[in-house]
């Protein structure tokens, strides 16, 4: 589905829906066709099903999703950037830090604030344009709804919880930095030059993590969403790619299926294969990721 022009202008606005998906379903399938309907696309996406080429699948899902990477790359380290700046900007405009230790250090809540004024209209943008991919994957012509629970859940708590762990760390190793420099009696040079390489590893290192591992959460988490909205799609199947770079764990997962709104892992299940074992320990697993660098994605299923 194409992304409304408004959203191809003003990169971070969203726009809501033109019509929401839940007007199309009353408007199309509880009309008198309806059941003849949902069959009919009920049996395009079974054959559908049976000549997808699960390799092609995943080449397709992985190109897609490494254009998503490279996007939140580039906002990652632009939010990084700006953190950088103000840091270095308070420093320029103490005289003395002595006793000011922490004054030119972001409190962590506007440092979350600035975060997701950008980050978080950024996402739903993503959400926006895979989500209506999705659904077009399984024949519905509709863009996906924003407004649903498990949508603000995602929004309001896993996006928020995600960017105030980013910045928690940020400033954890702004202030380590820092006080080492006071220890040592640096001057106001050196604590920039500290400040410098804690983003300089921002930047090279943690946006590129992030962006590969939310990359995949954001791509995934819009399938999960799309299919369940399509009202036609009652499962999911766990789909890698067995290329030698697969974790095992995700291996003994391939070709899982469960009920859409199922998890495939919860919190305490455990995998065990080739003398390994790996345990889920922070959050249930409805999708994927299931570890970071995770490349994993879910196909639609008719059960
Ligand atoms: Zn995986």
């Amino acid at each position: 589905m194409k992304i409304p022009k408004i959203l191809q202008k003003n990169k971070y606005m969203v726009a809501p829906p033109p019509k929401r998906l839940r007007v199309f379903r009353k408007e199309k399938l509880k009309a008198d066709l309806s059941g003849d309907l949902s069959k009919l696309v009920s049996i395009l996406i079974k054959d559908k099903e049976a000549s997808i080429d699960h390799k092609t699948y995943w080449d397709n899902f992985i190109t897609k999703a490494t254009k998503t990477e490279n996007e939140i790359k580039t906002i990652t380290k632009e939010l990084f950037k700006e953190q950088e700046e103000e840091v270095l900007r308070n420093l320029d405009n103490i005289k003395s830090i002595k006793g000011k230790e922490t004054q030119f250090l972001q409190k962590l809540a506007d440092m979350n604030r600035v975060w997701l004024s950008k980050f978080l209209p950024f996402v739903k943008e993503l959400v926006i344009k895979i989500g209506g991919e999705k659904l077009n994957e399984v024949n519905i012509l509709a863009n996906i709804d924003l407004t649903t629970p498990a949508m603000q859940r995602f929004f309001n708590i896993k996006v928020a919880k995600l960017v105030s762990g980013i910045n928690r760390t940020t400033r954890k190793a702004l202030a380590k930095e820092i006080a080492e420099g006071f220890s040592l009696g640096e001057g106001i040079p050196k604590i920039k030059a500290r400040v410098q390489n804690v983003f300089q590893f921002a930047d090279k290192t943690r946006a590129v993590r992030i962006a590969r591992t939310e990359s995949i959460r954001i791509s995934n988490f819009s399938a999960t969403q799309a299919f369940i909205q399509s009202g036609v799609v009652t499962g999911k199947e766990w789909l890698t790619t067995l290329d030698g770079r697969q974790d095992f764990a995700c291996e003994e997962l391939d070709g899982k299926i469960v009920s859409i709104s199922r998890n495939f892992l919860n919190v305490g299940d455990t995998i065990s294969a080739e003398g390994q074992e790996f345990e889920v320990e922070v959050e249930n697993v409805g999708y994927p990721p299931l570890h970071v660098s995770c490349r994993c994605t879910l196909l639609p299923v008719v059960l």
